[in-house]
């Protein structure tokens, strides 16, 4: 089964913004995959639906062939995700954050320390791990924000604008993170406005303007036509 499936989605807000006009996707598993599109596009919107967080107005999402409507739990149990703002507690140190929540989600102290130890490492910040969170910079923030998404050991991580408004040296750093989570084996999905972070990181992708996809493919594919 594909990772993500999305078939003729929508979404009409209450105060009758169409964000969503029948988009329909496929991601395979193991694919870097980007949407792309600016600002208003409804980029959020599609995110927000995929993780739980907005109700659609009609369509079908699956992830690994598990339906959303069907199974909502089996389903976000695939899924981590890397919301646009820091959200966690400055005054708690990383390894705390990140043990925290894989034990909110069940997973045995023992096995959430291990995981901890290993998320830090790949995202450059093992040597913080007992800072307190407040006193690292906004790039280290970012890459704990994503080390956190991976304490459940998703197979689909999905990061909605994970590099807006960042510095490119920032930007890089989280890149390099972002491939090698990709290089063993989790799907990834994001959203940006940046052509070049779409094309730097992704296999193929989707370009999404006012509710609709209007290309996709391989990103290869599409860069010959632009
Ligand atoms: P509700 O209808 O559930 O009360 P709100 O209007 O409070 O929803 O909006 C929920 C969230 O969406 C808030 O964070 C708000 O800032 C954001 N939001 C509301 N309207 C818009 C809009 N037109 N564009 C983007 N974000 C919006
Ligand atoms: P993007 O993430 O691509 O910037 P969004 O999904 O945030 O796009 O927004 C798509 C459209 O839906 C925009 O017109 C936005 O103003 C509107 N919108 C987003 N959130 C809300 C909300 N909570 N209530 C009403 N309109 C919203």
């Amino acid at each position: 089964a594909p990772a993500l499936r999305i078939r003729d989605l929508c979404k009409t807000y209450d105060n009758g913004v169409q964000a969503l006009r029948g988009v329909s996707l496929d991601v395979e598993p193991g694919d870097f995959y980007a949407l792309l599109g600016p600002n208003g596009a409804g980029k959020s919107t599609l995110i927000g639906i995929i993780s739980s967080l907005v109700n659609k107005t009609s369509g079908q999402v699956s992830v690994f062939g598990i339906d959303l409507e069907a199974d909502r739990g089996a389903a976000m149990r695939q899924i981590g995700l890397v919301p646009q703002e820091i959200n966690f507690n400055m005054f708690e140190k990383p390894l705390d954050i990140l043990v925290n929540y894989a034990g909110f989600y069940g997973v045995p102290r023992a096995e959430a320390l291990a995981r901890a130890e290993q998320e830090l490492r790949r995202a450059f910040l093992w040597d913080k791990a007992r800072l307190m969170s407040r006193t690292l910079s906004g790039g280290m923030k970012r890459r704990l924000m994503i080390a956190r998404a991976m304490m459940t050991r998703p197979r689909l991580l999905i990061l909605d604008e994970p590099t807006a408004g960042v510095d490119i040296e920032i930007r890089r750093d989280m890149w390099r993170v972002l491939r090698e989570i990709n290089a063993a084996g989790t799907t990834i999905i994001l959203t940006t406005h940046y052509l070049e972070e779409a094309e730097s990181l992704c296999r193929n992708l989707a370009i999404i303007d006012r509710g609709t996809i209007v290309e996709q493919g391989p990103m290869r594919a599409l860069l010959a036509k632009l």
